[in-house]
């Protein structure tokens, strides 16, 4: 039995990492009648056309629009409220307006003012990702069994919500709604902080004047090599989502702070109960995430070891990425 058609003409504003799944995985599951497809460059476009990640590739962000019934952006945050104005006039009567951007508050205030009345925004946040950009780095799976986030407003059309929903499911996603500073908060712990907790402390290793840049790489294994992953993520994206997810991100790396605090007291002091106990409540919290299957329990060498007796792990993870 083939898969219900959800949307007749999807239109993917920026086709990155998250556009090019989209379209991947949308195609995948029969979920629109067709794509077009537009990018900020000639270059991106042109690659898009090369890839035939859409049915048709256009110049302009309005053009990508006209006759679309559902819209999605999928830029980064900065940018969204300038590509709302400029799309504004050009939707059509019904059609729902989305987005991918990792802080909702920001894109929510930024484009719904450019919204007409008659057409539907609902802003969404795939928790999926890869530290990979471009229209080359996107695949069907991505957004399987990772979170969809919703964050309507509070006046937003229930049915339109729903027909969001349901492409989300569709391509692979599980599917929750929120408010739009509720997702800021919980993202601001589970992904902000950790990315800029990444993008220091590779930075750090890499001012270190008595350990050398080569013995870091070298011996990169030892940890460091799991947070260089993190930091390697797109540098535009990740200064838009600190800028835009300001509030939420300091109030946590103040709570981060002073938990920092405490550990190193306990350091300083030779507290290892302290330590340990700490060490014990987060090793469950790592267990907890893989008993919710979202992530894999298999052991993560970073390298193919074909010997070991497990399945390869899923995708973002598979060794052969
Ligand atoms: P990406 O691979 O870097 O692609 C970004 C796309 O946006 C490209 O098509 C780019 O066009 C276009 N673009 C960049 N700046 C623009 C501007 N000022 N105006 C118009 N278009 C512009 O990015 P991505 O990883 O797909 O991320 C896109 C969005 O998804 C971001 O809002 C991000 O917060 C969100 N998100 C990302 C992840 C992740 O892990 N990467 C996960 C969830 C959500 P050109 O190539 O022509 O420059």
């Amino acid at each position: 039995m083939s898969a219900p058609r959800l949307f007749n003409r999807l239109a993917l504003i920026g086709v990155g990492l998250i556009g090019s799944s989209i379209a991947h995985a949308a195609r995948a599951q029969g979920a629109v009648g067709s794509i077009v497809a537009t990018a900020r460059s000639a270059a991106t476009r042109r690659r898009v056309a090369e890839l035939g990640l859409a049915d048709q590739v256009v110049e302009t962000n309005t053009a990508a629009v006209e006759g679309a019934d559902l819209v999605i952006v999928c830029i980064p945050v900065g940018a969204c409220g300038a590509v709302a104005a400029e799309i504004g006039a050009h939707l059509t009567p019904g059609a729902i307006v989305s987005d991918v951007g990792s802080v909702k508050g920001a894109v929510l205030r930024d484009m719904a003012p450019h919204i007409p009345a008659g057409v539907h925004f609902v802003p969404a946040h795939p928790v999926a990702g890869t530290e990979h950009s471009g229209p080359d780095a996107g695949f069907a799976e991505l957004f399987v069994n990772r979170w969809c986030i919703l964050t309507p407003p509070p006046d937003a059309d229930a049915a339109a919500v729903e027909r969001l929903a349901a492409f989300w499911s569709l391509i692979g996603a599980n599917v929750e709604t929120m408010p739009a500073e509720h997702h800021d908060l919980v993202l601001g712990i589970t992904s902000h902080l950790p990315h800029l907790i990444a993008y220091t402390i590779v930075g750090t290793a890499d001012e270190l004047a008595q350990v050398t840049r080569s013995e870091v790489l070298r011996f990169s294994a030892g940890g460091f090599r799991d947070f260089t992953r993190i930091a390697a993520s797109d540098p535009t994206m990740w200064r838009d989502v600190f800028l835009a997810n300001k509030d939420a991100v300091l109030e946590m790396l103040g709570r981060f702070s002073e938990d920092l605090s405490t550990l190193t007291r306990a350091i300083r002091r030779g507290d290892g109960d302290t330590l340990f106990d700490h060490f014990t409540r987060t090793r469950a919290i790592r267990r907890g995430i893989v008993e919710i299957g979202q992530d894999s329990p298999a052991p993560d060498f970073g390298r193919p070891h074909p010997g070991l007796p497990h399945e390869p792990l899923p995708r973002p993870y598979s060794a052969e990425e």
